[in-house]
């Protein structure tokens, strides 16, 4: 079943056009990296799926549903979060109270405070603690756990490693996978190419605010990703 459906979706800053004519399928159950250089539009993509950019054109289309015209907070009532760049937490609310702020408008589902302490280890022995007293690493699983509080049906990440070091994006790519093992449905931006394709199941290349190369993770052509990525020739 197709759970998101991007038709032709153009996104504008003024004259400056960062999304071109991208149409993108995001099936129930399936984990999508959207990979690309910087400024390729794939922070404006996440965004206008999530409602937080309006788009010049296009549909986006969210279980069959024209969602495009939509606030971002109906969206997220549907069943879409976005786990922004820069994680956006309260500082002074303790971990506990972001997680319980983004309950307010909760789905029913499997994600609460204790599901989401279990599938984040780390945050177990800080749940009282102020966000603005964690790390980096651990402020980034706050910002997923805030997320999944609100049980989506589909998960949008942007670029959760981030700054953080190797083995902080080592765990909460665990924790990731836990979370896809679930059965959750995502889409993420990550610029580690490696780490998109051990964790998605399709990989999508935008440059330039084009789509250039959509493809299975499995089997996948490290060269013609590269390629693509960089736009050093069209792939074939
Ligand atoms: P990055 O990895 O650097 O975040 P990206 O692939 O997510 O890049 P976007 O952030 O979507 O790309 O940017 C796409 C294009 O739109 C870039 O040329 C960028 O400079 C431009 N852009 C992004 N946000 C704005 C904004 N608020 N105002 C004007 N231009 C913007």
């Amino acid at each position: 079943m197709t759970l998101l459906n991007v038709e032709a979706l153009d996104c504008r800053y003024g004259l400056l056009q960062a999304v071109r004519s991208v149409s993108l399928r995001v099936e129930a159950g399936e984990t999508v990296a959207l990979i690309g250089a910087n400024g390729a539009g794939k922070t404006t993509l996440l965004r206008a799926v999530a409602g937080a950019h309006r788009p010049h054109s296009g549909r986006v289309v969210f279980d069959g549903v024209d969602i495009t015209r939509l606030p971002a907070h109906r969206r997220v009532a549907l069943g879409i979060a976005l786990v922004p760049e820069g994680r956006r937490l309260f500082p002074s609310l303790t971990v506990e109270e972001n997680l319980r702020v983004a309950a307010s408008r909760r789905r029913r589902g499997p994600w609460n405070v204790q599901s989401v302490l279990e599938v984040f280890p780390m945050l177990q022995q800080r749940r009282r603690r102020p966000a603005a007293s964690l790390s980096g690493g651990e402020q980034q699983a706050v910002a997923i756990g805030r997320a999944l509080m609100s049980n989506p049906r589909l998960l949008l990440l942007d670029e959760v490693s981030l700054g953080l070091a190797p083995i902080v994006v080592d765990a909460v790519y665990r924790s990731l996978a836990g979370i896809i093992s679930e059965g959750s449905t995502v889409l993420l931006v990550e610029q580690d190419l490696t780490r998109a394709l051990r964790v998605a199941g399709r990989v999508v290349c935008l440059l330039e605010g084009r789509v250039v190369l959509e493809e299975a993770a499995g089997g996948l052509d490290r060269d013609r990703v590269v390629n693509a990525y960089f736009g050093l020739r069209r792939p074939a």
